[in-house]
């Protein structure tokens, strides 16, 4: 990934994750972690390169084309959680089916049972603010995994959260996971990344360590 100016922030990179996986994408500030998410999100294209999804090429998918690849098939988890502050939790995950296809009538069963699955049945009707960090971040999770996406990209998931419901946050990753949901989780902290059963780590723009390099297909 070459960006405006020279920078090329991602150079010679191939990652192949498989449906089931929890990985780690670790690396310092400035090693290219957030241009990774972004190319594996759909979110920007690479300058080179391909980006296959479920076995398709959609390098060159059309925005609109892509913008609906990822409200079927994709997850976002950001570090800041980003829920909207005027909707109740299950309000805020129903918008993880907004554009899923998902009929409105199916949309707050569904978001009801995706809060039950990160243990928020009871915070349901909170807003946001009435929401401490970690049931935030548990929420974001619920919006994530709702429309049952081939893989959720977490972003410094643990980022804005103290330890406790850092540790909380991830082992209801690895509980999702057990539960069948595919993860990455992009961090620059190496004690979480060890947390995880594989770890990806990128310095300067490459990949200089795969615990599952070469494994099985
Ligand atoms: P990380 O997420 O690991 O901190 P980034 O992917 O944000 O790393 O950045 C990788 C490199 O690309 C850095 O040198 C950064 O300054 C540069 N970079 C990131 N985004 C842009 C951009 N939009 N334009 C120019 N350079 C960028």
């Amino acid at each position: 990934m070459l960006y405006p100016g020279g920078v090329r922030a991602l150079d010679d990179v191939s990652l192949t994750v498989r449906s089931g996986e929890l990985l780690a994408i670790v690396g310092p500030s400035g090693s290219g972690k957030s241009t990774l998410l972004n190319i594996m999100g759909t979110l920007d294209r690479p300058t080179s390169g391909a980006v296959e999804i479920g076995g398709q090429d959609v390098t060159a998918y059309s925005d609109r084309r892509l913008s609906a690849l990822r409200g079927r098939w994709l997850g976002f988890v950001f570090q800041q959680f980003h829920l909207t502050d005027g909707l109740s939790a299950a309000e805020n995950v129903a918008t993880g089916l907004l554009y899923a296809g998902v009929p409105r009538r199916r949309r707050r069963p569904l978001a009801l049972e995706a809060l039950a699955r990160v243990g928020l049945a009871h915070r349901a009707g909170h807003l946001p603010n009435q929401l401490s960090g970690g049931e935030k971040q548990r929420v974001a999770l619920a919006r994530a995994l709702v429309h049952t996406p081939a893989l959720v990209l977490a972003d410094e998931p643990t980022g804005a959260l103290d330890s406790a419901n850092g540790r909380a946050v991830l082992d209801l990753l690895t509980t999702l996971n057990r539960e069948g949901a595919t993860i990455a989780v992009i961090t620059h902290d190496k004690d979480i990344a060890m947390r995880l059963p594989r770890q990806v780590e990128i310095r300067d723009g490459h990949l200089v360590a795969d615990t599952h390099e070469g494994g099985q297909a």
